[in-house]
């Protein structure tokens, strides 16, 4: 009888999962295993109640198939390593990662399977191209610029998607461990986490693949698949998801999914993404503002293309590419604030924050990067006049502003001052009120 532990981490998933598919094809007994570590608890209650909506539902799957997930809480390695001594197995599989954090459990694993003599593999899975298997021509081991990534990444030769196992057979006497329960939350209008959900907005979003050139960047329209989240835990497979869209001919999207395999194979060789500029000597001399910091963290800016992107943020834990980049460069280019506690105030509310894209996006934006272009500058009022011309993504997220028609709504210190008066609504930043002159475009 050969038994094989399966951990799963960030890929919530049984449809196209590697590790799961070996352990059913290769052992006779599996233990489909997923560790609650503590220390991850507090970061985002956003993401842990996705976090617990997808174990609930990988689950039920899981029971579906004759298996079960059986569930433990504390440190991953010490739980896993208990758990496979008491099964008795010989192999353990999990899918590979390149966050400072998985590659030190990864680390600790291979040692702690090479004493107790179980085989440990790593599994591809997370993006659609192993991070590291692309390197450059002219030498380094990873891709510094995105567009020969990807012209790389297109050329490259995919993985075949593996099978869902129809059985799964758990050894007996294992305890399955309690469900956590579901908290709330922090934002009211979040996306619900699981595999089922993500694969039913997988389907959904396919039939809407047709105008995602021309509405990607629209911010009214709403009209990009929203499955980031539903990616960022596993519960959708990037590889499934990409092979669906290239048999659509849907090229822009599936570059968008490469920008997510891009900035994995950026971490994989830059640990330290979320705190030190990528680029040698980048970092800029930011401003320490914290009350200019709480007004954008608050959607209080005054700016009203900036407050809208920051107030969906909040509502959703989840807001618009093009959203992002307008107040993540109002912060950083604007203000001059440090990308560093922008991008924590994100990664405490995005249901997809994940090192990778949220780091590599806020340092594309300040400059630090990979940008080809560091010293670009946003002008909001501009952007907000192209990609939300009649001004309906502000109203939608800030009602204060309801009564405002049309473009005008970008600019209420233009407003009649009587009008002004009548709105609940801030003036610009003190900190930014002479910027206010070239805020006029
Ligand atoms: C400052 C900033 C922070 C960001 N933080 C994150 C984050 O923490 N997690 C995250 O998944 N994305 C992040 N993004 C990238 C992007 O905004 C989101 O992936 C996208 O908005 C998710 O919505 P969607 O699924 O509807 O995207 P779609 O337009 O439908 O794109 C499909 C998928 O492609 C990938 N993708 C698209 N754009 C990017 C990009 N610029 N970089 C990397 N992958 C991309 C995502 O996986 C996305 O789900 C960030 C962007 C910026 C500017």
């Amino acid at each position: 009888m050969r038994t094989a532990v399966v951990l799963f981490t960030r890929d919530l998933r049984v449809h196209d999962n590697p590790a799961l598919a070996a352990a059913c094809a290769n052992a006779d007994r599996v233990v489909p295993l997923f560790v609650l570590d503590p220390k991850l608890a507090g970061l985002s209650p956003n993401r842990l109640r996705f976090l617990h909506q997808s174990l609930a539902d990988l689950r039920a799957t899981l029971r579906d198939r004759g298996g079960d997930l059986v569930l433990r809480t504390g440190d991953p390695v010490a739980e896993t390593m208990k758990v496979a001594g008491e099964v008795g197995a010989t192999m353990l599989g999990m899918a590979a990662d390149v966050t400072a954090y998985a590659r030190r459990r990864e680390r600790r694993l291979t040692a702690e399977c090479e004493r107790e003599r179980i085989s440990l593999r790593l599994f591809p899975g997370v993006t659609i191209v192993d991070p590291g298997v692309l390197r450059p021509g002219g030498g380094g081991p990873a891709y510094k610029v995105f567009s020969p990534y990807h012209r790389a990444w297109q050329s490259a030769t995919w993985r075949d998607e593996v099978a869902t196992p129809r059985r799964i057979t758990v050894p007996d006497g294992v305890a399955a461990g309690g469900m956590p329960a579901i908290g709330a939350g922090e934002s009211p209008d979040a996306a619900g986490g699981g595999e089922t959900e993500g694969r039913r907005r997988l389907g959904t979003w396919l039939n809407h693949l047709d105008p995602y050139p021309d509405l990607h960047d629209d911010l009214p329209a709403d009209g990009t698949s929203r499955l980031s989240a539903y990616l960022r835990f596993g519960c959708v497979s990037p590889l499934a998801l990409a092979n669906a869209a290239r048999q659509r001919n849907a090229e822009a999207y599936v570059r968008q999914l490469c920008w997510r395999d891009f900035y994995y194979q950026v971490v994989l060789t830059f640990p330290k993404i979320s705190t030190d500029a990528y680029r040698p000597n980048a970092d800029d001399t930011w401003r320490a503002d914290p009350e200019a910091l709480k007004h954008w963290q608050d959607g209080q800016t005054g700016v009203p293309i900036v407050d809208a992107g920051m107030r969906q943020l909040r509502a959703e834990g989840w807001m618009h590419n093009r959203a992002r980049l307008i107040t993540a460069a109002f912060l950083t280019k604007h203000l001059g604030v440090d990308w560093r506690p922008g991008l924590a105030w994100f990664f405490r509310w995005l249901i997809d924050g994940d090192v990778p894209n949220n780091s590599g996006n806020w340092q594309w934006v300040a400059g630090t990067g990979n940008d080809t272009r560091p010293y670009r500058r946003f002008n909001p009022i501009r952007q907000a006049q192209r990609f939300d011309p009649d001004g309906v993504y502000v109203r939608r997220y800030v009602p204060e502003l309801k009564s405002v028609e049309g473009a005008a709504v970008h600019q209420p210190w233009r407003l009649p001052a009587d009008i002004r008066r009548g709105l609940d609504y801030p003036g610009p930043l003190e900190s930014h009120r002479d910027e206010a002159v070239w805020l006029r475009p």
